[in-house]
């Protein structure tokens, strides 16, 4: 889908005039990717009449205004970022947990969908964040349920309740719940079953699970790959069992997604995390405006320093030297390289790549190697440069002309290329991607200070 739409919007800055076979062409495409994806059919036609009408309103405004010269590249491609935001922002606001009290989390789903595996993940997300955490077993109809959520508490050392031998699922959760809220637990997580047979019967068990543990958020997790039917099954578990936030799984494999777009305008209900694996980190947060710019190749500097921030916390001497410089609104090449060669080091590079600004588009499509050689070009690069190179914020290589105006990329920047076999093009882009989070930092840095940001974020 990535790769599609980046296309278009490539063709669209390629055009010299646009006029209205350009803004067709780039619909037709735009909606041949998302049907392709599975979005449903009524949505994408929806949207097509919405960037129409947005961009001709856009235009007449302009002209109003005085006839100034616009710049209809940006019109068309703003209209095009809101709309396919609209689509999967339902524009409320999920549940946030909160410290220093009891925040109960449930997670409901069909079998199979990933609930236990999202759960465990969600309990390490907030212990991560400084929220103690725990586990709720309870589902009592597959047998072995109970031994899977154990496995995976244990190895990610998240305490956990359960029972081999209470067969009433209401009283597993119930005393569950009690007794990790007697020992003050900051969020306790409850997985339930799920099942493919006796709808009505799931639906019962998770109205009373529901009605006595009293969840501050219920969860419905959607796997991804059941493509269309993603839009049914959650307006079927609505109806039922309302929830207040959806997990998209199996995100990682050749899923779509498109239908869990779907299923977001069809229940009004916001996506918060997104499943990219069957590890216990491969957990994305998810926020609208940073999946759609992913999505349009224009990167997701938060991700990223969100993600650079979770190596920091696995290591904490890294922590302090990184949160300090973050503070400090100081991030040279040098740190920006350092970051680099962790992020070589974690796997899942095509996920992390993607979320680097002015990353080619299909990097998720093209894999993990196409994602590991074009970061190993990028080390290349800051391999070739000087000290002096590695510790500036890349205004080194620019030139200037005498009124003190950019006019390009210097000597030092051609050397650089010749020296890491690489070109200035390539030079330029690692410069920008460092001055992008150095500007992240600096906001981020700003007002409040790094930590607490980061806090927001959550
Ligand atoms: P439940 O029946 O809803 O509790 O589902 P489980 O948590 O037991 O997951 C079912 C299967 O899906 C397991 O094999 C998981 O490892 C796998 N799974 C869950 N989430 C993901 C994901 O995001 N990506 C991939 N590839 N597999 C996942
Ligand atoms: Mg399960």
């Amino acid at each position: 889908l990535g790769a599609r739409l980046h296309g278009a919007l490539n063709q669209l800055s390629r055009a010299s005039v646009i006029d209205d076979t350009v803004i067709h062409a780039l619909l037709k495409e735009l909606c041949a990717a998302l049907l392709e994806s599975d979005v449903n059919v009524k949505l994408v036609s929806q949207l097509r009449t919405k960037v129409k009408t947005k961009v001709r309103k856009s235009l007449e405004e302009a002209e109003k205004a005085g006839g100034k010269e616009v710049n209809k590249k940006n019109v068309v491609q703003k209209a095009v970022f809101d709309e396919l935001v609209a689509l999967v922002d339902p524009g409320t606001e999920p549940y946030k947990p909160v410290k220093g009290k009891t925040n109960v989390l449930m997670a409901v789903g069909i079998q199979g969908a990933g609930k236990t595996t999202t759960c465990t993940k969600l309990a390490v997300h907030y212990q991560r964040r400084g929220f103690r955490s725990c586990l709720v077993c309870a589902d009592t109809f597959r047998a072995g349920a109970f031994d899977q959520l154990k496995q995976n508490a244990t190895k990610a050392k998240i305490p956990f309740y359960g029972s081999y031998t209470e067969t009433d699922p209401v009283a597993i959760a119930s005393l569950g719940v009690e007794k990790f809220r007697k020992e003050r637990f900051d969020v306790i997580i409850v997985d339930t079953s799920g099942r493919h047979k006796q709808e009505s019967e799931l639906f019962e068990e998770m109205v009373a699970i529901g009605s006595a543990v009293k969840p501050d958020m219920t969860i419905m997790v959607l796997d991804a790959s059941i493509g269309q039917a993603a839009e049914g099954q959650s307006r079927a578990f609505k109806d039922s069992a309302d929830f207040g936030a959806i997990i998209v799984t199996k995100l990682d494999g050749h899923a779509k997604g498109g239908g869990a777009i779907s299923a977001v305008a069809a229940t009004k209900t916001p996506i918060i995390f997104l499943g990219t694996g069957e590890h216990l980190n491969d957990l994305e947060r998810f926020t609208p405006q940073p999946f759609i710019s992913k999505l349009l190749g224009m990167g997701d500097v938060q991700g990223l320093v969100e993600h650079m921030q979770d190596m920091a916390r696995a290591n904490p001497d890294r922590q302090k030297d990184l949160a300090k410089k973050l503070e400090q609104g100081k991030f040279s090449i040098r740190d920006w390289r350092e970051q680099l060669s962790n992020i070589m080091g974690m796997g899942s590079l095509s996920k992390i790549a993607s979320m680097i600004p002015g990353m080619p588009a299909g990097m998720m499509e093209g894999g993990e190697e196409e994602a590991g050689s074009k970061l190993k070009r990028m080390i290349f690069i800051t391999d070739a440069m000087r000290q002096d190179e590695l510790d500036s914020d890349g205004m080194i290589f620019v030139s200037f002309d005498k009124s003190g105006n950019p006019v390009g990329l210097n000597r030092r920047a051609k050397r650089v290329a010749r020296g890491s076999g690489t070109s200035v093009r390539e030079v330029e882009e690692l410069l920008v991607q460092a001055r992008m989070m150095a500007g992240m930092a600096k906001q981020a840095g700003g007002q409040n200070g790094w930590m607490s940001a980061m806090q927001k974020m959550q």
